[in-house]
């Protein structure tokens, strides 16, 4: 059975015994997980010969790339110096992952500052319309995914990035953090039908997203301000893995999970088994 979700790591799998990505990949092909996450969140510093190798290493083993660019990003900020730099660290990270032959560049959209709500997404959406440009001049093709933040200082809630969405068509598409939607307060997630009407809400306001998600999933802490820290599987149940992966398993969706959580590849697994559970349990019905 091809599984319609893939699962891996945000970055080199913890039981990969070599430090580089090309040796990631394969780690995650022998541990049975079909995708991983590039992290470029302290800087891309990858060179094009390596993305161009990793590219063949993640073809012939079926393993997915994505990557995550530079932490410091803020496209809602008025100063022209740094947000010529935001635009710089995303299409850096879009470029070398192209060349990976990665599907999605996920990125933080930024802060509010001084800003009200409506004036930080006036500010992202035109960044990334030149942002989006620029990918088309350049023949870069890739999808920008907003990841949904942890804080409530930050721009990037889940109505915002459905919002930017459809506001810029396809290449810009949602990154869901479950976590993140939890802890920021978003969406309080306890049980399967906060998942339903998660995905329910995509289905309706993005149509064929829900057949091509990108998320990712951690446990996590958290306090009236947001997100603090992620925590393993198992530590909170918040979120809880186990009713997502039943709503994953008998919804027809498909996507990427990136495990987020400190156990990476091995909490991937978890995740992954938790589903073909579920498929299995669905089967036998
Ligand atoms: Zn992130």
């Amino acid at each position: 059975m091809v599984a319609a979700i893939r699962f891996g790591p945000a970055g080199i799998p913890i039981q990969c015994e070599g430090s580089s990505s090309r040796e990631g990949v394969e780690c995650c092909a022998r541990l049975g997980l079909s995708a991983m996450e590039l992290e470029f969140v302290q800087g891309v510093r990858m060179k094009d010969d390596s993305a161009r190798e990793i590219c063949l290493a993640a073809k012939e083993r079926d393993v997915s790339l994505s990557s995550h660019a530079p932490y410091f990003v803020n496209l809602c900020t008025p100063d022209k110096v740094k947000l010529a730099a935001s635009r710089r660290h995303i299409l850096e990270s879009a470029r070398v992952t192209a060349l990976a032959g990665g599907g999605i560049t996920v990125f933080h959209p930024g802060f509010y500052l001084k800003l009200s709500p409506n004036e930080a997404f006036d500010a992202a959406r035109r960044a990334l319309l030149d942002i989006v440009s620029e990918l088309e001049t350049r023949n870069i093709k890739i999808r920008l995914g907003a990841e949904t933040v942890g804080k409530r200082s930050a721009f990037g809630g889940l109505d915002e990035n459905i919002r930017l969405s459809q506001d810029l068509g396809k290449t810009v598409v949602p990154a869901i953090d479950f976590a993140h939607l939890h802890a920021r307060g978003d969406f309080r997630i306890r049980g399967e039908d906060d998942y339903r009407a998660i995905f329910g809400l995509l289905e309706r306001e993005l149509g064929d997203y829900v057949r091509s998600f990108h998320c990712h999933f951690s446990e996590i802490n958290y306090s009236e301000k947001g997100e603090l820290n992620h925590f393993p599987l198992g530590t909170n149940n918040e979120p809880p893995f186990r009713p997502f992966m039943k709503v994953l398993a008998e919804s027809g969706y498909s996507g990427t999970v990136i495990c987020e959580t400190p156990k990476l590849d091995i909490d991937a697994l978890t995740l992954m088994r938790e589903y073909e559970s579920a498929m299995g349990r669905k089967g036998a019905r």
